[in-house]
């Protein structure tokens, strides 16, 4: 069985690991922060959402961004100033407009395939991580974009997704807690909501049950060959000290979120991520009026661009945007007061004086599928790339790049 380096102890990292071991490898797992998921694995939607698999990549996206482009509360921002990265990176996502249908059915597939891989690692490892198994209700608020959702919803009924129109007061059945004038929605029964950080913290300790070698405050800073493949990092230290450390392995695994385009770079390989920010706030609900008012049911507001996730009793997620900013992480107020406003007059019981507000980068590819599989080297490999739904694909392209990995190196072993 083969050593692989995982760089990378974000969801897809972890979740690789966890499917390497399983298939009886040995791995190493090199972070640079401290602990477990403290990048865009930290406070995301939450969504285990098959329903939001529909890929960004058409034209009324690029109509609305036009529009939205100079409304500094838009859910879609982009920051004019020139970069070769992010023009060329939209020109690719243009060009990948004739893919829509196809790329949000696969997307459907995987995000399906991912849920029972999730589940059933999640109770063989005891990992407790609020999940709600509610459904996801996707919400409208007129006719035109419920009529535009109808279209959306044959592909991922395609894909195999039970997706289903209801009326507004049907949806009011389903979530009493939303105000509003509804026009309708959509329900999704199988898709679900759960806390990221605390899974990933969870199955990274599973993973270390099960003999998996964690560094963390390793910042990886090259990657060299000489039969085996050699990582070099500089390892933080107690009192401020950095060694340099090389780890060998037969393989080298990169999930390191945004970063995967400079390692693949390195590596001979061409992954075009780019940093796609948004925010989340979580309301602490404190009293039983706040408990109360916040809705269990999982909402996606199609008009808002927000989705929301209930985090066991005491907490309550709400997510959204789309920056075009570079790599700036930067919590803006501008950009965080839409969500506590949308949160104050849809759930207007909702206290929201104690608010956690983050922000994150989506690392997204042009064409909004996830890479998964073979570099272009022997021995090296990617899982990364998974956009707006890392949370929700990860599992199952965890699995995919495990047994591509379990092939291709145990056939080199017999080889040899
Ligand atoms: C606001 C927001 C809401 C979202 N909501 C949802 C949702 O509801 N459902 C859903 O499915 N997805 C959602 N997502 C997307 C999801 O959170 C991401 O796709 C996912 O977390 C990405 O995981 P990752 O492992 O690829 O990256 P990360 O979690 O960022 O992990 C990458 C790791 O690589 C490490 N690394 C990078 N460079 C180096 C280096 N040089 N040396 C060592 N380590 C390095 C980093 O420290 C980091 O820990 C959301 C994202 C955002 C921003």
């Amino acid at each position: 069985m083969s050593h692989l380096a995982i760089i990378g102890a974000g969801i897809t990292g972890i979740t690789t690991a966890y499917a390497l071991l399983e298939r009886g490898h040995s791995v190493t797992v090199l972070d640079r922060h401290r602990y477990p998921a403290m990048e865009t694995s930290f406070a995301n939607g939450g969504q285990l959402s098959a329903s939001n698999a529909e890929v960004w990549n058409n034209w009324s996206t690029i109509f609305k961004g036009l529009r939205w482009i100079l409304k500094r509360d838009a859910p879609l921002l982009m920051n004019p100033a020139p970069s070769w990265h992010k023009y060329s990176w939209l020109a690719e996502f243009v060009s990948n407009i004739s893919r829509y249908r196809h790329n949000t059915t696969e997307t459907t597939r995987l995000a399906i395939a991912a849920r029972q891989h999730l589940f059933s690692i999640a109770e063989r490892e005891g990992i407790s991580f609020d999940h709600v198994r509610r459904g996801i209700l996707h919400i409208y608020w007129d006719r035109p974009s419920f009529q535009r959702a109808l279209e959306v919803n044959s592909m991922l009924v395609k894909g195999g997704l039970d997706r289903r129109p209801v009326t507004a007061s049907e949806a009011r059945c389903i979530e009493p807690a939303v105000h509003g004038d509804l026009y309708g929605g959509l329900y999704t029964p199988s898709d679900s909501t759960g806390d990221i950080h605390k899974f990933s913290v969870g199955l990274a300790k599973a993973c270390e049950q099960r003999g998996a070698q964690f560094l963390f405050d390793a910042n990886v800073d090259s990657i060299t060959r000489s039969g085996m493949f050699r990582i070099g990092c500089t390892v933080g230290r107690a009192g401020g000290e950095q060694n340099l450390t090389i780890v060998e392995a037969d393989g080298v695994v990169v999930c390191a979120g945004l970063a995967s385009r400079h390692f693949a770079a390195m590596l001979g390989d061409r992954v075009n991520i780019y940093p796609v920010k948004g925010y989340s706030i979580t309301v602490h609900l404190e009293d039983e009026s706040s408990r109360h008012g916040a809705p269990w049911v999982s909402l996606l507001d199609d008009r808002a661009k927000i989705v929301t996730s209930r985090l066991g009793d005491g907490r309550f997620r709400v997510a959204g945007t789309a920056e075009f900013n570079g790599m700036n992480r930067d919590i803006r107020h501008d950009r965080i007061k839409p969500l506590v406003d949308w949160t104050r007059r849809l759930f207007p019981g909702v206290e929201t004086n104690r608010v956690v507000p983050w922000a994150g980068l989506r690392p997204m590819m042009p064409d909004m599928m996830p890479r998964f599989g073979k570099g272009r080297q022997r021995g090296v490999y990617y899982n990364t790339g998974h956009g707006h739904l890392g949370w929700t694909l990860s599992a199952a392209t965890a699995q995919v790049v495990a047994d591509t990995i379990s092939s291709e190196l145990c056939s080199t072993e017999s080889a040899a």
